[in-house]
């Protein structure tokens, strides 16, 4: 199934995406893991985009558009696949339907995570990633066994630059602003689906695999 997962910043759409790759082998694309690779990499976009990221604020458009289409089209993206992050403003929803119509694996399921802001906050303060393999911790609600070092590859841990309050901020007022009205555009199409982000992340991806359709 082609799916897109929308929420605010923390609600979980990432942690949501690798459980759906891991257990059910969707394949998982996220613009911000991608945008955070080509900033490691030292790669032109990366180089474009670090500054927006920085302060949590939009990497433009058509950068974003350019980078995941070229994901979808150099992925197997026919076999089904899951847009995390993307798209954030109705611009790339609408550049990304008219892509995705040409290639005929336009998207069947949009899911909103819908977040109250004290979970966000909390989600996103202990959020932790691995610097070798990028996987997600939170430092309460889904610690490793070993503090501070990845449980799959036993990199170190970081906090994400953008993770702290006054970005956290920016980006929760850009959600609003920008990506919020995604859900009525896609509610407009009949593809949405709305389930609370709050929940335990086996609960949710519970409701999720339910809805969701594996070829
Ligand atoms: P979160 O998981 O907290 O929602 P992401 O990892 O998805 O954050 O995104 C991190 C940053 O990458 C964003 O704050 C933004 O700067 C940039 N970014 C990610 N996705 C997009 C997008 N679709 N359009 C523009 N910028 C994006
Ligand atoms: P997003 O991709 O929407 O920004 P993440 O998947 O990165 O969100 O989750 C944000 C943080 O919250 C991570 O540290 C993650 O481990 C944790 N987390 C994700 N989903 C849940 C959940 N359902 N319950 C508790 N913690 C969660
Ligand atoms: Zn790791």
């Amino acid at each position: 199934m082609r799916l897109v997962l929308i929420g605010p910043p923390g609600a979980g759409k990432g942690t949501q995406a690798v459980m759906l790759f891991e257990r059910l082998g969707i394949l998982h694309l996220s613009t911000g893991d991608i945008l955070r690779e080509n900033v490691k990499k030292g790669a032109p976009i990366g180089k474009k985009a670090s500054s927006f990221m920085e302060k949590g604020e939009l990497v433009p458009d058509d950068i974003v558009i350019e980078m995941m289409l070229d994901k979808v089209r150099s992925s197997n993206a026919d076999k089904g696949f899951v847009l995390d992050g993307f798209p954030r403003t109705i611009y790339q929803a609408k550049k990304m339907d008219e892509a995705l119509k040409d290639l005929k694996i336009p998207i069947e399921l949009v899911v909103y995570f819908e977040t109250t802001l004290k979970t966000i906050i909390f989600r996103l303060t202990g959020r932790r990633l691995c610097k070798e393999c990028g996987a997600n911790y939170h430092i309460v609600n889904m610690p490793t066994k070993k503090p501070g070092v990845c449980d799959k590859c036993g990199g170190e841990l970081y906090q994400r630059k953008d993770d702290n309050e006054e970005t956290i901020k920016t980006r929760l007022e850009i959600f609003n602003n920008q990506t919020k009205e995604l859900i009525d555009y896609y509610r407009d199409k009949g593809i949405l689906r709305e389930m609370s982000g709050d929940l335990d992340a086996d609960v949710v991806y519970k409701e999720l695999a339910g809805i969701v359709r594996v070829r």
